[in-house]
């Protein structure tokens, strides 16, 4: 089976039938060799550095209702929740001053943070910290939605398409949400300019390597620059709440195939893999990964935005997030970069904005 991490080592690719066995060995000569290589290809592109992303969390109210998450419509003992605009900045000047050149407004599709709410707080931000990047994930929007979002001033947006085959994209997903438009979505964000953070969950309930091998043919066409991708973690008050989640082992993994497949790629150690494991967002940096995502948001809001069971980070502050993570990157053997952490496409032509 080393056989095959060297021939994808070399090519950048395999044919499905050699992925499939590489998603499906469990030799664990073949998953060291795919971390040393995939660590290779990583201090090639990047170095020892490693991204910061500070995630605030804008609300937990969601229209949606993705059968895996915790925030789903149907879940009526999720506690909802939304930051105004005064404490969305107040985490931007936080995050700021912690070191933060990226900020991410995340949430469930809530109806209040329409363009009309959005846009002036994209530009305030954009005014007041020009040097730093703009992500939103925010889910599902129009074209004329994420076109006003973009000429406000925000740079990239996080969108996973989940699954990739239309078969398991509608197990995870209510009936009038489609895999189609979730593409249309991710081709329409880079048409308007955005870096692309495209995604799934690994070990989703009914997922297959089949599955696997799809998500990694789409993610060829698309060709987004970051790709996001954690275990699946149970919620108790979903419809998935008896499945098992997914294993570190197949996540590491897959990091590495994504590592030697998307050599400039950025690639988080997500907050789902340090929560399978105390140790899972190190193991992450030394499988390829080269982006970590501290929490910004309030303390008072964390534990409401409640996506998966024991989300970790969900008590501290930012600057002791900030710490902590700057911690295990270092004793990982990284180090923090202070920069924008642009892919490295954008950084050479429109980088500093
Ligand atoms: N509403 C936004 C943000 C979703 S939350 C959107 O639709 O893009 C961000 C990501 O968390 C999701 O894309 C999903 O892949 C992940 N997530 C949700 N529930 C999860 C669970 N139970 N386990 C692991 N990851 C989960």
């Amino acid at each position: 089976m080393t056989g095959l991490v060297e021939k994808l080592y070399q090519n950048g690719d395999l044919s499905d039938e050699e992925l499939l066995s590489l998603i499906n060995s469990n030799d664990e000569q073949t998953s060291e060799l795919l971390k040393k290589y995939a660590d290779e290809v990583r201090q090639r592109v990047y170095g020892k550095k490693v991204f910061l992303r500070g995630l605030i969390e804008i609300s937990s109210y969601c229209r949606n209702d993705c059968l895996y998450c915790g925030i789903r419509r149907s879940n009526k003992n999720a506690q909802r929740y939304r930051l105004s605009s005064e404490e969305i900045m107040s985490c931007c000047e936080n995050g700021y001053e912690l070191g933060f050149r990226t900020f991410v407004l995340q949430g469930g599709e809530d109806a209040f943070f329409s363009d009309e709410v959005l846009v002036p707080i994209i530009r305030a931000i954009r005014e007041k910290y020009f040097d730093c990047a703009i992500t939103l994930s925010l889910g599902e929007r129009s074209y004329e939605s994420y076109k006003r979002l973009r000429d406000a001033g925000a740079d990239r947006y996080l969108l996973r398409h989940e699954a990739a085959s239309e078969e398991l994209y509608a197990k995870l997903h209510p009936e009038k949400m489609s895999l189609e438009n979730r593409m249309n979505c991710l081709f329409t964000l880079r048409e308007l300019g955005y870096q692309v953070g495209a995604g799934f969950m690994v070990g989703a309930p009914y997922q297959t390597a089949w599955h696997l091998v799809k998500d990694l043919r789409f993610l060829q066409k698309l060709q987004p620059q970051m790709i996001g991708i954690g275990p699946f973690v149970p919620h108790h008050d979903t419809p998935f709440a008896d499945h098992n989640g997914g294993t570190l082992e197949l996540t590491l993994k897959l990091l590495g195939i994504i590592r030697l497949m998307f050599p400039k790629v950025l690639l988080p150690a997500t907050t789902a893999l340090g929560t399978i494991s105390p140790v899972g967002r190190e193991l992450g940096l030394h499988t390829g990964c080269n982006v970590v995502m501290p929490n910004l948001s309030p303390v008072k809001v964390r534990k409401k935005y409640d996506l998966y069971d024991n989300k970790i980070c969900i008590g501290e502050e930012a600057a002791e997030c900030r710490g902590c993570l700057e911690k295990r990157i270092n004793s990982a053997g990284y180090i923090v970069s202070g920069e924008r952490g642009d892919h490295s496409d954008f950084t050479a032509s429109q980088g500093e904005k």
